[in-house]
């Protein structure tokens, strides 16, 4: 049954210093972080969130801004998509975060929707999360007990179950420049072009060295496993070889890395289907002068 609005209780803290405080209640009586609200509007609405008090982190400008230094870019964790596909150097450096970006929703949800509740919502089929998977990400996050850099890739322990604690907030991530030439790809499948949950979501990055042979490569799926995950098999088969030469071999090891399942939204069989065909398209376009 649809959660009765009147029936809940709001936190509006002015600093981080007050929102960490009130995190660090007891259990019970800790309230829910509340960002854009566009995941937790709909469980409400639903009626399957249990929260009755909510932290809204709105008035926060410690979680604000997208900063540019010498080694990455800092991403506040309040930052929207529409200010992600806004930002120049993000659309230069980070196009595959900017393509992710573009595909979360529609302008109204891409205008609320956050960073930080992408990641804390922590569905395998968040738009954001192979981007972050893909280019190394960190997450800072904070509690009145101290500050951690989780690294992206240890955030999930399996289903929406995050090594995140529940006093902990996202305040940022972290994303470090990508080796120079490596070659970003990203590849959103759903039901329909627009405004569809992702059957698959993939985040290439690749490099070869002056003799044409793989030296980097991040292969981060979505919508395949109960987490994001990369795909080391595959991975593998790439490393130290021209990416044309390896992509059958590439491919072949791509089923033994995912495990898609069976859902309302696709099966397991077309799920690995299409995981392979875009694996294929990313490193036909990633060896230049190879048709897409
Ligand atoms: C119509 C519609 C279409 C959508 N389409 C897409 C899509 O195409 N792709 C996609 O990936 N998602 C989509 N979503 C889901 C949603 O928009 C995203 O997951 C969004 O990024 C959630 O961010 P938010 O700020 O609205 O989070 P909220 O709803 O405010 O919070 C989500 C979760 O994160 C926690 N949280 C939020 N911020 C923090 C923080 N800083 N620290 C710790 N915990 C935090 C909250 O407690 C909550 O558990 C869609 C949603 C709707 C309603």
């Amino acid at each position: 049954m649809r959660t009765a609005l009147s029936s809940l209780a709001v936190v509006r803290p002015r600093s981080l210093a007050q929102a960490l405080r009130a995190l660090a209640a007891p259990d019970g009586e800790r309230p829910v972080p509340l960002a854009g609200g566009t995941d937790l509007l709909v469980y409400l609405n639903a009626g399957t969130h249990r929260g009755r008090r909510f932290l809204d982190l709105e008035r926060l400008r410690e979680l604000r801004g997208i900063r540019v230094g010498r080694p990455g870019v800092t991403i506040g964790a309040l930052a929207t998509f529409r200010e992600i596909r806004a930002h120049p150097v993000l659309r230069r450096r980070f196009p595959a975060l900017v393509a992710a970006a573009a595909e979360v929703g529609a302008l109204q949800i891409q205008a609320r929707a956050t960073l930080g509740g992408n990641i804390a919502n922590a569905s395998p089929a968040g738009d954001s999360l192979p981007v972050l998977l893909a280019h190394d990400a960190v997450v800072l996050a904070r509690s009145r007990r101290g500050a951690r850099a989780i690294p992206f890739a240890d955030l999930y322990r399996g289903y929406r179950d995050l090594t995140l604690a529940s006093d902990e907030l996202i305040v940022a991530v972290r994303l470090p420049f990508p080796p120079a030439g490596a070659v970003p790809f990203f590849r959103k499948v759903g039901t329909r072009r627009a405004q569809s949950i992702s059957k698959v979501v993939f985040c290439g990055l690749l490099r070869r060295d002056a003799r044409g042979r793989t030296d980097h490569v991040r292969l981060a799926w979505g919508s395949v496993a109960p987490v994001t995950l990369r795909a080391r098999a595959a991975e593998a088969a790439l490393l130290g070889k021209p990416p044309a030469a390896a992509a059958a071999a590439a491919v072949a090891a791509l089923a033994g890395d995912l495990a898609p399942i069976d859902d309302i939204r696709s099966d397991r069989a077309y799920r690995s289907a299409v995981a392979a065909n875009v694996l294929a398209q990313f490193l036909r376009a990633a060896t230049p002068g190879r048709a897409r």
